[in-house]
């Protein structure tokens, strides 16, 4: 096996941008609530999602075989041998495996919100002013995977863009927003849509546990009363041999 080199202070990866902070978000959804325009606050949200979205489809890419280069940002096409490596034009070179590390479990996989990372980042420039920026930033964290593909959207992409421990706790954070009087009425009806999906996911989700948790039962009480039975046969054959 070839050795690899771990002196080398090469980067393995590009610098991949991290999620929004609650904090952020919340204080961004509370201001707005009371009308309140911060705009360093949008600006530092936006910004920050917009990033994301550029990891995620550079990680996308990379699972598709198409890698970027850490240090000069070229595409590096993925080869298969057993030890798949990666060698870009300007030099730089690394394994796949320490490269896919760099992103694995951190939520940057695209899957199902890829077109909306594509979407955001195709309508950001044309949101000038705070309040075109902030109804971009609820439009993006609002989206579910694979949501118009298929008969119903998967679960909320809010994991993959705010920052939290688990998708349940990014869920439950988005789905207790601050909404308000001042709260612009596309955002309060974005937000609405979002938790009526939510409510029917977690309605569906609780019955297919009791649905679960019924078979389970029966597959028990089928296996004891076959149990008892051939108890009861042997029982019986012992009194016959007596
Ligand atoms: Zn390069």
């Amino acid at each position: 096996m070839e050795e690899r080199d771990k002196s080398s202070d090469q980067p393995k990866a590009p610098n991949w941008a991290g999620r929004v902070h609650k904090w952020k978000l919340a204080r961004l959804y509370e201001s707005h609530a009371k009308g309140i325009v911060d705009e360093d606050l949008i600006n530092d949200v936006a910004y920050t999602l917009l990033l994301r979205c550029e990891s995620m489809l550079m990680v996308e890419e990379a699972h598709r075989g198409r890698a970027t280069c850490p240090v000069c940002s070229g595409t590096v096409e993925r080869n298969m041998d057993k030890q798949p490596q990666l060698v870009c034009n300007c030099g730089w070179r690394g394994y796949w495996h320490d490269y896919w590390m760099t992103y694995k479990g951190k939520h940057l996989t695209a899957g199902g919100l890829e077109s909306f990372c594509k979407e955001f980042i195709q309508r950001f420039p044309s949101a000038k002013n705070p309040s075109e920026k902030m109804l971009l930033i609820d439009w993006l964290v609002h989206r579910f995977h694979w949501e118009g593909v298929g008969e119903s959207p998967g679960r909320p992409g809010a994991v993959c863009l705010i920052g939290s421990k688990s998708a349940e706790e990014a869920n439950e954070f988005l789905y207790a927003l601050t909404m308000g009087d001042k709260t612009h009425s596309h955002i309060r009806q974005e937000h609405s849509a979002w938790r009526t999906i939510r409510d029917q996911q977690r309605s569906k989700g609780r019955a297919r546990q009791e649905a679960h948790a019924q078979g389970v039962a029966a597959k028990r009480q089928r296996q004891a009363e076959k149990k008892r039975r051939r108890a009861e046969k042997i029982k019986s054959a012992h009194e016959k041999d007596n």
